[in-house]
């Protein structure tokens, strides 16, 4: 995951159009990553949001690239994979590469410079379903796992856990893809933490070759959500 609390804003002159007066546009770069390359002219509220607009046409619906779902988790937006639906034309191609965590209080700084951005407020909460995809998207490749509810016979696989033992880890991960699966549309209460600042352990499973820290050790609604983060419900600033 992305941690986006100073982005560098990159000013540039739109690409030639016809005859048309080229706009000034600015570049959202978090980690050298290019999240928007026209902040003035991406489509915020556009089902996905797109966030890069085409450099021939200026359509933000043209590049079909780096589209994202942005929710609001409490002081904090998420700029997550889409969900997609079975038929949609659409693959990973065209989506966020990473998923981006963003304060609030950065956007709204954003606001004061370009004024046709969405105040913060108008994205949609965060449900878990929205959330889940960011524990998936921690298990290693070599895990192999494209739904949550495979989780649990994947851990069949585990040969140990720290600091839980393995076969109480392994009760704890199911009721709490359990409690996503049943609760998908539900509102997410809580925040994502840097893991450093939780006090408790993250519990760890261990692989033949590779580990997933999975959850935060005591308690039962939290997942590792990207490197160095975790949500943890309930969680506030
Ligand atoms: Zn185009």
């Amino acid at each position: 995951m992305i941690y986006c609390e100073t982005p560098t804003l990159e000013q540039w002159i739109a690409p030639p159009q016809e005859d048309l007066p080229r706009p000034t546009w600015t570049k959202l770069i978090a980690d050298r990553f290019l999240i928007s390359n026209s902040l003035e002219y991406a489509d915020w509220h556009a089902s996905p949001a797109q966030p890069l607009v085409c450099e021939t046409c200026w359509n933000p619906g043209c590049s079909q690239a780096g589209l994202a779902n942005i929710v609001r988790l409490g002081d904090q937006l998420l700029w997550l994979p889409p969900r997609m639906q079975a038929n949609s034309p659409l693959s990973e191609v065209n989506f966020i590469a990473e998923p981006v965590l963003m304060p609030v209080v950065t956007w709204a700084k954003l606001r004061e410079t370009i004024s046709n951005l969405p105040a913060a407020t108008t994205f949609a909460r965060a449900t878990l379903g929205d959330l889940a995809p960011l524990w998936l998207h921690e298990i290693p490749r070599n895990g192999k796992i494209r739904k949550i509810e495979d989780i649990a016979s994947w851990l069949r696989s585990a040969l140990a856990s720290d600091p839980l033992d393995l076969d109480v880890a392994k009760l704890t991960v199911a009721a709490l893809v359990d409690w996503i699966c049943s609760n998908h549309e539900q509102t997410a209460e809580g925040r994502i933490l840097r893991q450093a600042a939780c006090g408790n352990a993250v519990n760890t499973f261990y692989f033949d070759g590779y580990e997933w820290p999975s959850y935060l050790d005591g308690n039962a609604h939290s997942f590792a959500c990207g490197g160095e983060w975790i949500f943890v419900e309930g969680a506030t600033s």
